[in-house]
C-alpha cells in the first residue's frame, strides 16, 4: 500500500507542474509572513531596551512606524497566499473530479458491479477534496508553519543560543509522540468514508423504491439502516476528535515547559547578571510566537493521514483500467448488409460459472432473428457481448465479417440501436431523451420518431408536450411511456444493426400491435436480433434461436421447429399456444 509520502509525490508528480508557478508564488508569499513574523519578535528587544530602559525618546516614532509597516507587510502575505492556496485548492478539486468522471466511462463495465453507485458519489465528493486538502495541507504547513518555525527559531538562536538550546528540548519529544496516533487516524477515517457512503445508498434506495418501502412497510428496516450508517459516521468522527484533541494538551504541556525554563534562566541571568531584558522578552515573544505554527505541523501528520485514505481511494479508481480507452487509427466497422456471426464464444461473469458456453450463432443481415428461452439462458448476455460491453473470454463475434474486437469501439457502438427491457431515461425532458438518439437531430425527425413510436400522442397530452420533464430514471411517466420514448431515441439513431430486448409487460395490446407495425417498418431491410416474449414477435421472425444454458440448441423458422417436435415446441407449447386461440398479445411474464 502506498505511503503517505508515496501519495504526496505522486500527487506533485501528476501536478506539480501545472500548479508550478501558484505555488512558488504562494510559497514566496508564505515566507513573507515567516520572515515577518520573526522579525516583529525580534523587534521586541529594540522596543524594551532602547525605549523602556534606555529612555530614547528620538527612536519611538521610528520604532512605531516599524511595527505597522511590518504587520501590513505580514497581513499582505498572509492575504496573497491564502487566496491563491484557495483557488489552486478549488482548481485541484474540479480537476480531480474530472478526471474521476471521464475514467468512470472508461474503465470494464464490471467496475460497477463491484463499486456501488452510493460509493461513487460520497468518492466524487470526498476524495476529490482529499487530494485538495492533501496538497494545501503539504504547502500550508510546510511553507508557512515550518518557514515561521525556522525563522523564529533563527531569531531565538541570534539572540541567545543557549537560551534557544533550552527550549527547544521539547520539539523532538513532541514529534515522537504524535507519529503514534497516525496510525490509528487512518483506520477510522477509511470506516468514516464507508459509513458516509451507507447514509447515501440508504437515502438513495428510500427516493428511488419509496413506493416498495411503503406498501411493504419498510420504514422501520430503512430507519434501522439510516440511523446506523448515520450514528456510525457520528462514533468515527468522535473517535476523530478524541485523537486529534489528544495532540493540544501534549502541546501545552511541552510549550509550557519549555517557557518555564526559559524565564528560569533569563530570570536568574537578569537578576544575578543585571542583564538587560530586552533580551529575554524578545525571546521569549518568538518563543511564544512559535507555539501556534508547533501546533498545526504537529497536527499536521495526523491530518495527513486522513487526507491520505481518500486520496488512495481516487488512486484506486484511476488505475483501474480504462479498457475503453483505445489506441487511436483503429478501423471503423463498415456496415453493408449487417450479418452478425457469433463463433464458439464462450464467456463468464464471475469465475467458475460459464454463463455462455461455446456459442454459435447466425444473425443473418437484413432479417428479423428471435432469441427465445428460459430466463437465466443467457439472451440478454448476448447484446451486452454484441456491444463489447463485456468481452468473450474466447471466441469471435464478426459483423459483416469484421471482429468486432478490431474496430473502433465508436463505430460499433454507432452501428447498433439498442431497446432494452428496462427503457432508461435521463432526468431531462422527453425530446432530450429522444434526442439522445441522434444529438444533431432538430426537433421535427425527432416528432417523426415519436410517432413512428406511438408516443406522439401521449407526448402531446401531457401539460408540457414535448417539454415535460420525466424525473429521476423517467419516474414521471408511466412504464409503458418510458419504453415508447425509448423505442423513439432508437427510431431516431437509425441505426443498421437492432438489439431489442422486448419488454414483458408494460404496454397495452392495442399500442403493442401499433408499435409491432412500426417496429416491422423501423426493422425493414436491417438486421434485427429481438429477445422475443411475444407470440406475434416469434411468428414474424425469419429465424428462430432456441437458448438454453448459454448455447444454441435449436435454429429454424417457426414451422420447422414445430415440425421438428423438439425443445422449441415444448417451449411453445407450454408458453405460447394458448395465446394462439386470441389475437396476439403481450405475453407477460412467459419468458
Ligand atoms: P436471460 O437474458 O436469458 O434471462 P441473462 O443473460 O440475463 O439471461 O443471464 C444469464 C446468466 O448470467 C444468469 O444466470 C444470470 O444470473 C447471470 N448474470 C447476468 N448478469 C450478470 C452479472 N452482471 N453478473 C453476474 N452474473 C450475471
Ligand atoms: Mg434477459
Amino acid at each position: 500500500m502506498p505511503t503517505t509520502f508515496d501519495l504526496i509525490k505522486r500527487l506533485v508528480k501528476e501536478n506539480g507542474r501545472e500548479y508550478a508557478p501558484q505555488y512558488a508564488l504562494a510559497t514566496l508569499c508564505m515566507m513573507l509572513v515567516a520572515a515577518t513574523t520573526s522579525v516583529s519578535a525580534y523587534v521586541l528587544k529594540y522596543v524594551v531596551d532602547t525605549i523602556f530602559v534606555h529612555q530614547d525618546r528620538a527612536a519611538l516614532l521610528g520604532i512605531t512606524v516599524g511595527i505597522v509597516v511590518i504587520f501590513v507587510a505580514k497581513g499582505a502575505a498572509a492575504y496573497f497566499s491564502e487566496v491563491i492556496l484557495g483557488h489552486i485548492g478549488n482548481r485541484l478539486v474540479a480537476q480531480t473530479q474530472k478526471r474521476m468522471f471521464d475514467h468512470m466511462m472508461k474503465v470494464d463495465i464490471a467496475f460497477f458491479q463491484k463499486v456501488s453507485s452510493s460509493d461513487l458519489v460520497t468518492r466524487m465528493s470526498y476524495n476529490a477534496s482529499a487530494v485538495r486538502d492533501m496538497l494545501n495541507m503539504v504547502s500550508l504547513n510546510f511553507g508557512r508553519d515550518l518557514f515561521t518555525i525556522v525563522g523564529l527559531v533563527i531569531t531565538m538562536i541570534t539572540l541567545d543560543p543557549v537560551l534557544a538550546g533550552i527550549a527547544l528540548i521539547g520539539g523532538p519529544i513532541a514529534a515522537l509522540a504524535s507519529r503514534k496516533m497516525v496510525e490509528r487516524i487512518k483506520k477510522v477515517t477509511r470506516r468514516e468514508v464507508e459509513s458516509m457512503s451507507g447514509i447515501v445508498r440508504v437515502t438513495r434506495e428510500v427516493s428511488q423504491g419509496v413506493q416498495v418501502v411503503k406498501s411493504f412497510q419498510l420504514e422501520s428496516t430503512m430507519r434501522a439502516r439510516m440511523f446506523h450508517a448515520i450514528e456510525s459516521v457520528q462514533q468515527r468522527a468522535n473517535k476523530m476528535l478524541s485523537i486529534q484533541a489528544g495532540v493540544n494538551p501534549m502541546m501545552e504541556t511541552v510549550g509550557g515547559c519549555a517557557v518555564a525554563a526559559v524565564v528560569f534562566y533569563a530570570g536568574w541571568r537578569n537578576l544575578y547578571h543585571g542583564e538587560s531584558p530586552g533580551q529575554f522578552f524578545a525571546f521569549i515573544t518568538a518563543l511564544l510566537m512559535c507555539a501556534d505554527p508547533a501546533r498545526r505541523v504537529s497536527r499536521v501528520q495526523l491530518q495527513l493521514a486522513a487526507a491520505a485514505v481518500g486520496v488512495r481511494m481516487m488512486f484506486e479508481m484511476i488505475d483501474t483500467p480504462a479498457v475503453e480507452d483505445e489506441p487511436p487509427g483503429r478501423p471503423e466497422l463498415v456496415v453493408a448488409k449487417g450479418g452478425v456471426e457469433v463463433k464458439d464464444v464462450s464467456f463468464r461473469y464471475i469465475v467458475n460459472k460459464p454463463v455462455i458456453e461455446g456459442m454459435n450463432l447466425t444473425v443473418p443481415a437484413g432479417k428479423v432473428t428471435a432469441l427465445v428461452g428460459h430466463s437465466g439462458g443467457g439472451k440478454t448476455t448476448i447484446f451486452s457481448l454484441l456491444q463489447r460491453l463485456r468481452v468473450p473470454d474466447s471466441g469471435v463475434i464478426e459483423i459483416d465479417g469484421q471482429n468486432i474486437a478490431d474496430v473502433s469501439l465508436k463505430s460499433l457502438r454507432r452501428n447498433i440501436s439498442v431497446v432494452g427491457q428496462e427503457a432508461f431515461l435521463f432526468e431531462g425532458s422527453i425530446l432530450e431523451n429522444i434526442r439522445a438518439g441522434n444529438e444533431g437531430a432538430s426537433e421535427e425527425t425527432c416528432i417523426e420518431a415519436a410517432k413512428a413510436a406511438s408516443a406522439h400522442e401521449f407526448i402531446l397530452g401531457l401539460p408540457r408536450g414535448y417539454e415535460t420533464q420525466v424525473g429521476e430514471l423517467g419516474g414521471h411517466v408511466s412504464g409503458g411511456q418510458r419504453q415508447r420514448i425509448a423505442l423513439a431515441r432508437a427510431f431516431l439513431k437509425n441505426a443498421p444493426i437492432i438489439l431489442l430486448d422486448e419488454p414483458t409487460s408494460a404496454l397495452d395490446s392495442e399500442t403493442e400491435d401499433f408499435i409491432q407495425r412500426e417496429l416491422r417498418r423501423l426493422t425493414e431491410g436491417r438486421t434485427t436480433l429481438v429477445i422475443a416474449h411475444r407470440l406475434s414477435t416469434i411468428l414474424h421472425a425469419d429465424l428462430i434461436h432456441v437458448i438454453e444454458a448459454g448455447r444454441v440448441i435449436e435454429s429454424g423458422t417457426h414451422e420447422q421447429l414445430i415440425a421438428a417436435g423438439g425443445a422449441y415446441s415444448r417451449l411453445f407449447k407450454l408458453q405460447f399456444a394458448k395465446f394462439l386461440e386470441t389475437k396476439p398479445q403481450p405475453l407477460a411474464e412467459a419468458i
